[in-house]
């Protein structure tokens, strides 16, 4: 089933939360709503689950207007941050719960709570209570009941919050699988950038009740669309440069900009991500590369490695704001540097968003 949100918006009092979001979920596909907490993806989600009414716009199910329908008469499913789980219900029970409700015969419930507890790997815990589980068991609990009406919709609101990280990547890696084994249409809420790039097919980033970005997980981390979209994605040095005569100057080292080709001088800001950035060790003597003016002059302060990646601190040498510098840890051990030492810098990559009113960063 495809979703299509169209021109969806919403208010709480004075508060708006949703502001003309328009949105197709097609068919099959996961979907993650990227976006900081407070930017609109669980009133959003709310909406689509019809748990929520927008005041403007509509929502559409396969081409039906299903706007004014009621949660239960949308086939959806849905799983929140906190599982919220019957204590006093087996586990069996708790997945029954829905079919119960719906008075499906025995056998049935029986032969479809058996199937979707093998499904989820808890085959054989049936019988214990919630509480006699971990919590990456119970949220999968919550993820077979939501399974249970057999819903063409699965909505998930950052369902694996509340775990610790490790058992976090594995339900992540779990759920994806279970997606493409049930291809059922996903919309996945999360604040977690590492977390929408494994899983989803594509990312919506959400900020202040509207839509920054949409596109697949490499396009929006690659070509982000605005200012908001590239420090969200975080890990960016950002400094105030200026455009001009199609260049775009980073402490005066030009970096081609031909969509800025006026004579005239504007303020610019540009952003420079740590692992798009080349450094050498700055030549003894003779004229450096950075003395040429095409790469940045600055002072190693020190390296912290976490992992498979080092990032190099500088200063650049003119003053301003420190620079980080990511390497794959190898490279960086044989590149050697120690604090103190002259770097250049050269961008391999930089971005430049000429400055909209509308932006305060
Ligand atoms: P997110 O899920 O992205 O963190 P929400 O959709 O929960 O964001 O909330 C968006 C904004 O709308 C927040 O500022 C929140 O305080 C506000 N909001 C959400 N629900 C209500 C409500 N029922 N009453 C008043 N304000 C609300
Ligand atoms: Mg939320």
């Amino acid at each position: 089933m495809s979703i299509r949100v169209d021109g969806v918006s919403k208010s709480f009092g004075a508060f708006k939360a949703l502001d003309n979001v328009s949105l197709d979920v097609p068919q099959g596909t996961l979907l993650a709503l990227l976006g900081p907490s407070g930017s609109g993806k669980t009133t959003l989600l709310r909406i689509i689950a019809g748990l929520e009414w927008p005041d403007s716009g509509r929502i559409e199910e396969d081409g039906t207007d299903i706007t004014d329908r009621h949660a239960r008469q949308r086939e959806v499913g849905f799983v929140f941050q906190h599982y919220a789980l019957f204590r006093h219900m087996s586990v069996f029970e708790n997945v029954a719960f829905g079919m119960r409700v719906r008075k499906a015969p025995h056998a049935e419930v029986k032969a479809r709570v058996d199937e979707l507890l093998h499904l989820v790997r808890l085959d054989n815990l049936g019988a214990r209570k919630p509480a006699q589980l971990s919590g990456g068991q119970r949220q999968r609990v919550a993820l077979a009941r939501a399974l249970a009406i057999r819903p063409r919709i699965l909505l998930l609101d950052e369902p694996f919050g509340a775990l610790d990280a490790k058992v976090r990547v594995e339900l992540r890696q779990w759920l994806r699988r279970l997606h493409d084994e049930i291809g059922m249409t996903t919309v996945f809420v999360t604040h977690d950038q590492e977390e929408a790039f494994e899983l989803a097919d594509d990312v919506v980033v959400m900020n202040e009740g509207h839509v920054e970005q949409r596109g697949k997980p490499e396009e929006v981390f690659d070509k982000p669309a605005t200012p908001f979209v590239m420090d969200f994605l975080g890990n960016v040095n950002v400094y105030h440069g200026r455009v001009e005569n199609g260049r775009a100057f980073w402490h005066g080292v030009p970096i081609d900009y031909p969509d800025y080709p006026h004579a005239q001088a504007r303020a610019a800001r540009v952003y420079l991500r740590p692992h798009e950035l080349d450094i050498a060790r700055a030549p003894s003597g003779g004229p450096s590369e950075a003395n040429q003016g095409t790469s940045l002059a600055a002072t190693v302060l020190r390296q912290t490695r976490t992992g498979p990646i080092t990032r190099i601190t500088c200063q650049p040498q003119e003053g301003g704001s420190e620079l980080h510098v990511d390497l794959p840890s190898a490279a960086a051990r044989q590149l050697g540097l120690q604090p103190g030492e002259a770097v250049s810098i050269t961008p391999r990559h930089v971005r430049v968003f000429l400055p909209d009113p509308e932006y305060v960063i």
